[in-house]
């Protein structure tokens, strides 16, 4: 990219994140609670290493890829040093092999079949995955994860794995016209949480719930989400090529 325009880039990003940075500030004192309980992921599909480093620089300290292949091409070029990678994409089983060595945790767990597969590759890391389980938490046809009322049989089914180890829930709710619609989702997940967590079952954290996107992230933490992950709002518009 030409210098200018890769500058401006620079200083977009670094305002962007200061806004972000004050609309959590906010919501976290408008519902009660500790803004450093809340994570900010910085999402970085489609994003050049310099530009995530950038953002690492100025303290971000969790990046979230979609794609399994996109990461490792980029992974090299990344300082992880100081920052975790998280996998928030729909991961296939054979791809899980891959990935697993690289990221601290895996979001996107949407099946009974991918959970086994993602700690049978832990166990021949010798490592304990972490794995949020994502809800379809509007019954979508289209969308995968598990639909709400199959989300605590599966904790009980996956906690028996070996080598995972649910630290809680994950969701992407329906795209909606308006913040009353949104709202419901994001507190239907908020109750579908705390339900869970309220179980106690053994090996089974709910520490994390990650709702929350550039769009709605004010709102999702309104509601109990304590990990947003914003693309967009930090990085601009995504081009695809
Ligand atoms: C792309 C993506 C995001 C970020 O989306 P923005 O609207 O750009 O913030 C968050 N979560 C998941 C799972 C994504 O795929």
């Amino acid at each position: 990219m030409e210098k200018s325009l890769a500058n401006q880039q620079f200083l977009n990003i670094d305002e962007n994140f200061k806004i972000i940075k004050e609309n959590v500030a906010n919501a976290a004192l408008k519902s009660g609670r500790d803004e450093k309980d809340i994570s900010i992921m910085a999402v970085t599909k489609t994003v050049e290493p310099e530009y995530i480093n950038y953002a690492i620089n100025k303290g971000i300290n969790l990046i979230g890829e979609n794609r399994v292949q996109e990461f490792l091409s980029k992974k090299d070029d990344l300082n992880l040093d100081k920052c975790n990678a998280h996998l928030i994409g729909h991961l296939q089983t054979n791809k899980a092999r891959q990935i697993v060595p690289y990221v601290s945790m895996i979001q996107s767990v949407d099946s009974i079949k991918i959970a086994k597969e993602i700690s049978k590759q832990s166990k021949k890391n010798d490592l304990i995955m972490d794995i949020l389980l994502e809800v379809n938490i509007g019954n979508e046809q289209s969308k995968i994860g598990f639909d709400s009322s199959q989300v605590l049989d599966a904790c009980y089914e996956i906690a028996q794995l070996e080598s995972v180890r649910i630290k809680g829930l994950m969701t992407i709710p329906p795209i909606c016209d308006n913040n009353a619609k949104s709202q419901t989702f994001f507190s239907n997940m908020s109750k579908l949480f705390i339900d869970i967590r309220d179980k106690k079952i053994d090996n089974v954290y709910m520490d994390i719930l990650s709702m929350g996107m550039s769009g709605d992230y004010t709102q999702a933490i309104m509601e109990g989400s304590n990990l947003i992950r914003i693309g967009s709002a930090l990085f601009g518009a995504r081009v695809y090529n």
